[in-house]
């Protein structure tokens, strides 16, 4: 007795059902079988085929075509159409040279035939034919599944084409990922890929396709694919060339796979990393590589790129006073109207572009961007502008227009100005960076020249910065050096004449550099902080001084000391101005702290503060009026004593002009409200008969006195009391 081959999959004993009336027949058939080590399931009719396969699941079926109750092929149909069914091999028992029935067995899906009378050896081999084959076909249509699904599950597909006989294959996998209907497209064409590309991708990948399949060389090609609910998914297509030795052909082998999440967080990195978070514009970084590349184009055409660098003016001021939620309010709106004057395509196709790893162009953003460069400064940059018009500075005063009106959070209005600086890129130099640092200096003196302006950039910004720089470093010595002095300079009463206080000025006696007056070294020491320091030292000495000239019996009078932002917010100052009326002995009654409206401002806890220095006898002067934000609100809200109108309005003062009318009303206002009115700088005897023709109280001037150190002031105090020609300047 012959044993089974052994093939891997198959039982030992494989099944053998036979479906045969003729009982001898079944009988023989059987017994053979047998012997050949199967086992054998026999029956004689048509109608019990189908359970018994079910019920026995067979390995092969051996079917005769004529039955006495169903016929042969109908058992057949039947079979093929039952999921238990559809892979068994059956063979049909058919008469010999009864070519129909052969050709009938065929159709109704039977796997072979097999002719009566049987010749059984043969019959066997066929079986162990059909057996081994089924089991390979098993195998293979297994493994074509499990490709099936890995693909799918990997969103892979694959594609074959034949380069010679441009013959062209792809997966249902390949159709699914690029969602075409079967008969929606010719499949057997390359072009079907092509059709759903992205139409701002096709070109470039059909060039690198094109180039991989004619040269035969790998490619990785990532592209997008436009589907069609217009959503985009991204591509990444691998391509292997298999070269069979055999036949010489060549066979290009494209796996591709969708990429699209793994993009997406790719996208959303590079977002992170060229775009600002709060306003989705573009950060600093993305301004830079956009600037590589504009300004050697405009260069190039003869033209420039201009940046106006914009900044929010006493930004701060609307956060510490209103919190951050606020201060993001402000920023979204105006990002909403600068980008109304700004004509730019936005980032996100740029963004796209680089994400498909393609050169990203200059076109993508237009020729204008709007970025956001630190919390409270935008950039605006207009590429190709002509460095001799008026266009950049005409968009400047467009962008000054804009904060015209008020910004609005929470049903509140807020008035916020700002302060631009300009620059346009110079022919020899297309560092972005340098641009941007130009414009900033700008912006710098922008702000220093009183904010709410417009400046353009010149050479000289760069030396008025350098100085600023080694200031920034003398003064961390200058205070422990001991290199500071303070002058003073008097107050005197427009109506006798007499001295009614000092202000103390604080000067830098620079071991190099000699004098260096307080413009030059307070905005610096502002900004570091060390103000805080110098200004306690400030508020000390001027004490210490005022109690001095009280013991003398030379003068009692109150004594002024200018106060910054900074001692305001961070200094403690009510500790500092307690500290220095307990060491020196000064009663808070001879000392009065002069403040801008900016300094007022800058705190919210500014009226408390105040409250409580003039609770312990201290009075408090609102400096420089009528500069900056002065409005006639600010002497109604803050208790304040004294009102000191700035210089500017003193200039040159007529009793017809403006100036006049203003100082007018101001002092008016004042009296109403019996506060004391300070005219500073009074220079001349023109003005000083006006300011007196106008009302105010006192006056302060190089007129009367230059400041000056303390021992001088001494002496002129007692060549005063002495002299009548110099008491009398006042009548
Ligand atoms: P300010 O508070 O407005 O001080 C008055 C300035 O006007 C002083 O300039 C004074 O020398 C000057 N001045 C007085 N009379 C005349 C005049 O008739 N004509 C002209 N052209 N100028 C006159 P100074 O000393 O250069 O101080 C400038 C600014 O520096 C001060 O302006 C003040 O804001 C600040 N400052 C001075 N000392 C201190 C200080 O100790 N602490 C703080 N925080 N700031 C100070
Ligand atoms: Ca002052
Ligand atoms: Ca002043």
């Amino acid at each position: 007795m012959e044993a089974l081959d052994v093939v891997e999959g198959l039982p030992e004993r494989p099944t053998v059902l036979v479906v045969e009336d003729n009982p001898v027949e079944r009988q023989l058939i059987g017994k053979i079988l047998r012997n050949f080590d199967f086992e054998v399931i026999a029956v004689d009719c048509g109608e019990v085929v189908l359970d018994t396969v079910v019920n026995y699941q067979p390995d092969l079926i051996l079917l005769d075509a004529l039955l006495p109750d169903i016929d042969g092929f109908e058992v057949c149909l039947h079979l093929r159409a039952h999921p238990k069914g559809v892979y068994i091999p059956i063979i049909m028992l058919t008469g010999l040279d009864d070519v129909s029935s052969i050709n009938r067995a065929y159709e109704v899906g039977a796997t072979d035939f097999f002719t009566k009378p049987i010749n059984h050896s043969l019959l066997v081999h066929r079986i162990r034919y059909l057996l081994r084959a089924r089991v390979i076909m098993d195998q293979l249509r297994l493994s074509k599944q499990s490709l099936a699904s890995a693909q799918q599950a990997a969103r892979l597909g694959h594609w074959e084409l034949d380069v010679e006989k441009n013959r062209f294959h792809l997966s249902e996998e390949v159709l699914h990922l690029y969602r075409v209907q079967e008969d929606e497209q010719d499949t057997s064409d390359i072009n079907v890929l092509y059709t759903k590309c992205h139409p701002d991708d096709v070109m470039y990948f059909e060039r690198l396709l094109s180039a991989s399949i004619r040269e035969l060389k790998e490619a990785r090609i990532e592209h997008r694919i436009l589907l069609d609910d217009n959503s985009t998914r991204y591509i990444e297509l691998h391509t292997t060339v298999l070269s069979d030795q055999g036949d010489g052909s060549n066979h290009i082998l494209g796996i591709s796979i969708d990429v699209t999440e793994r993009k997406e967080s790719e996208r959303e990195i590079l977002r992170l990393a060229y775009c600002d978070r709060l306003t989705g514009l573009p950060n600093r970084s993305l301004m830079e590589l956009y600037l590589d590349q504009s300004i050697p184009r405009s260069h190039a055409n003869g033209s420039s790129v201009a940046i106006l660098s914009i900044d929010l003016d006493l930004f701060n001021r609307i956060n510490n006073s209103m919190g951050h939620s606020a201060g993001d309010a402000v920023l979204q709106q105006l990002t909403e109207r600068l980008g109304k004057l700004v004509n730019s395509t936005g980032v996100s196709q740029y963004l796209d572009r680089l994400s498909v790893s393609q050169e990203p162009s200059l076109d993508d953003l237009g020729k204008q961007m709007l970025g956001r460069l630190a919390a409270d400064t935008f950039v605006i940059i207009l590429s190709e502008v002509d460095r001799n018009g008026a266009e950049a500075m005409r968009f400047a005063n467009l962008v000054k227009r804009t904060f015209e009106s008020p910004f609005i959070y929470r049903g509140q209005e807020l008035f916020v100005s700002a302060s631009v600086g300009l620059a346009y890129s110079e022919s020899g130099s297309s560092l972005a960076e340098t641009l941007l640092q130009h414009a900033d200096l700008a912006l710098h003196e922008a702000k220093t020249q009183g904010r709410n302006r417009v400046k353009e950039y010149s050479g000289e910004l760069v030396s008025k910065v350098s100085t600023h720089l080694s200031i920034q470093s003398d003064l961390r010595k200058a205070i422990a050096n001991g290199e500071f002095q303070l002058v003073y300079q008097p107050k005197v009463s427009t109506k006798d004449g007499s001295v009614k206080g000092f202000e103390a000025l604080v000067r830098w006696i620079h071991p190099v550099k000699g004098v260096i007056p307080p413009d030059q070294f307070i905005s610096v020491a502002e900004e570091t902080g060390q103000i805080v320091e110098l200004g306690q030292w400030v508020l000390n000495t001027a004490c210490k001084q005022n109690k001095q000239w009280r013991d003398q019996k030379l003068i009692d009078v109150v004594m002024a000391v200018n106060v910054s932002a900074r001692q305001f917010k961070e200094g403690n100052l009510i500790e500092v101005v307690e500290s220095a009326l307990g060491q020196s002995g000064l009663p808070g009654n001879k000392l009065e702290l002069e403040m801008t409206e900016g300094v007022l401002m800058s705190d919210p806890d500014s009226e408390q503060v105040i409250a409580e220095l003039r609770d312990r006898g201290v009075s408090i002067a609102l400096d420089d009026f009528g500069t900056g934000y002065s409005s006639l609100s600010y002497i109604t809200r803050f208790p304040i004593d004294t009102i000191k109108i700035d210089r500017c309005f003193v200039q040159d003062i007529s009793i017809t002009s403006e100036k006049a009318a203003v100082v007018s009303a101001v002092s008016n206002l004042s009296h109403s409200l019996s506060l004391n009115v300070v005219a500073e700088g009074v220079e001349t005897e023109t003005e000083l008969d006006v300011i007196k023709q106008l009302h105010c109280d006192e006056v302060q001037g190089y007129y009367f006195c230059r400041p000056m150190a303390a021992a001088d002031i001494s002496e002129w105090l007692i060549n005063r009391n002495s002299s009548p020609k110099v008491a009398n300047k006042m009548h």
